[in-house]
C-alpha cells in the first residue's frame, strides 16, 4: 500500500495555512492580564471572551483517556462536521469519489452530495459485513475516502477486524472507522492502531454513549499529519465554550458515563428478548450498539401502530438489505416497558 498524504490533499489545501485568531496570537501563561486584544465586550458573564480555538484543556483530557497525544485529535461541532472538514481537505469537488458501504449513515451520502464529490456505494453482504473484493475493484485513482461505520449505524453489528485490517493494507486512501457506538461494543477501539497505519482516521463523539448529543462535540482521531492539514480549514471558534465546559465534565465523570453504559446494555439485552417474543418480529439482529435493528411483518403499519401509542421508533425498510425493519433505541427501564407492553398489544 502507498499511502503519501500529499497525494490525497487538495491542491489549494496544502497552500493554506490555519486562520490566526486573537486567542491564538497572545496564548496566557497564567498571568494575569488586561485582554484588549478581541473586541470583546469586558464585563464578565461567562461566556463574554471567545472560547480556546484549539480547545487545549479538553483534548489534555481526551489524550489522556485515550493514550494518544493531543496533536492527535481534532474537535469538531458533532462528528457531523468532522467528517465534512474530511471531505472538503481531500476531496476535489467534482473529480474525486469516496466509497461508502450501505446499509450505512446517511450522513456520508449527504456530505457527498453538499461537496459535490461522487459516493461509490457498495453494499454489505448478507451478514452486514464488507465485501473486501467488490470495494477494491470499485476504487479508482480519484477514490480518497473509505467510510467503514463499525458498530454500524443502522445494523448495530461491529465490522470485522480482519476486513477493516486489509482494506487500511490495501486502500490507498484515507481510511474512516466511524466508532459512534464503540462505548457500547466489546470490540476494541481502533484508536490503538494509530501508530501502526498512517492512513487511518477514527472519528468519535460524545452524542451517545456520554449522553451529549445537544452540546454537539465530535472527535476526530488521526496521525499528526492528517489533523494538521485538517486544522488548516476548520472555523476558528468551531467548539463554543460551553461545549468545551461541559464535555470536560462529563469526560472527568466516567464514573456516571460507565454506569449508564452498563444500565442501557443490561436494556439492550431485555429489548433483544422482549423482541424475539413478539409474533411479528421474524429476526432481531446482533447488536454492538445502543439500539437493535429488527425484521417484522409490516414495518410501515407496525412504525405506524407504535406512534399511536405514542412511541416513535425509526423505520428503516427503504435502506438496502433492511426491507420491513424497524430500529429501535435502547431507552431506560420506564421506557423499555411501555415499549414491550406495547410490542405485546399489536395485533
Ligand atoms: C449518531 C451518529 C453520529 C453522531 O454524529 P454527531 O454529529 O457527533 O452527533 C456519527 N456517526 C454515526 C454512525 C451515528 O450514528
Amino acid at each position: 500500500m502507498s499511502f503519501n498524504l500529499d497525494n490525497i490533499t487538495r491542491e489549494n489545501v496544502k497552500g493554506l495555512s490555519p486562520y490566526s485568531s486573537a486567542r491564538d496570537e497572545y496564548v496566557s501563561d497564567g498571568s494575569k492580564m488586561v485582554f484588549l486584544d478581541a473586541n470583546e465586550n469586558p464585563f464578565e458573564n461567562g461566556v463574554n471572551r471567545y472560547p480556546d480555538p484549539k480547545q487545549r484543556s479538553l483534548k489534555a483530557l481526551l489524550a489522556k483517556q485515550k493514550d494518544i497525544k493531543e496533536g492527535n485529535i481534532l474537535l469538531g461541532n458533532g462528528s457531523d462536521e468532522v467528517l465534512d472538514l474530511l471531505f472538503r481537505a481531500f476531496c476535489e469537488p467534482g473529480t474525486d469519489n469516496v466509497i461508502t458501504l450501505p446499509p450505512t449513515y446517511g450522513m456520508y451520502n449527504v456530505l457527498s452530495g453538499i461537496n459535490n464529490v461522487a459516493n461509490k456505494a457498495v453494499l454489505l453482504d448478507s451478514d452486514f459485513q464488507p465485501n473486501v473484493e467488490a470495494i477494491l475493484n470499485t476504487v479508482d485513482n480519484n477514490s480518497k475516502l473509505l467510510f467503514l461505520c463499525s458498530p454500524n449505524n443502522p445494523t448495530g453489528n461491529s465490522i470485522s477486524t480482519e476486513k477493516i485490517a486489509q482494506l487500511l493494507h490495501s486502500f490507498s486512501g484515507l481510511v474512516i472507522i466511524d466508532e459512534a457506538y464503540i462505548d457500547f461494543s466489546t470490540e476494541q477501539s481502533w484508536v490503538s492502531k494509530l501508530s501502526e497505519y498512517p492512513n487511518l482516521v477514527v472519528t468519535q463523539t460524545l452524542s451517545k454513549a456520554y449522553g451529549m448529543a445537544g452540546i454537539r462535540l465530535g472527535i476526530c482521531v488521526a496521525s499528526e499529519q492528517v489533523i494538521r492539514v485538517l486544522n488548516k480549514i476548520k472555523p476558528p471558534y468551531n467548539v463554543n465554550e460551553l461545549t468545551q465546559q461541559s464535555a470536560k465534565e462529563r469526560v472527568s465523570n466516567q464514573k456516571v458515563v460507565g454506569q449508564e453504559i452498563s444500565a442501557i446494555l443490561s436494556e439492550r439485552q431485555l429489548l433483544k428478548e422482549t423482541l424475539s417474543g413478539i409474533s411479528f418480529v421474524s429476526k432481531v439482529y446482533p447488536s454492538d450498539a445502543n439500539f437493535i435493528l429488527a425484521k417484522v411483518d409490516d414495518a410501515s403499519k407496525r412504525y405506524n401502530q407504535l406512534l399511536k401509542k405514542g412511541i416513535v421508533v425509526r423505520n428503516r425498510t427503504t435502506q438496502p438489505l433492511c426491507e420491513h425493519t424497524l430500529r429501535f433505541t435502547v431507552g431506560t427501564p420506564e421506557e423499555n416497558s411501555l415499549l414491550t407492553s406495547a410490542l405485546k398489544s399489536l395485533t
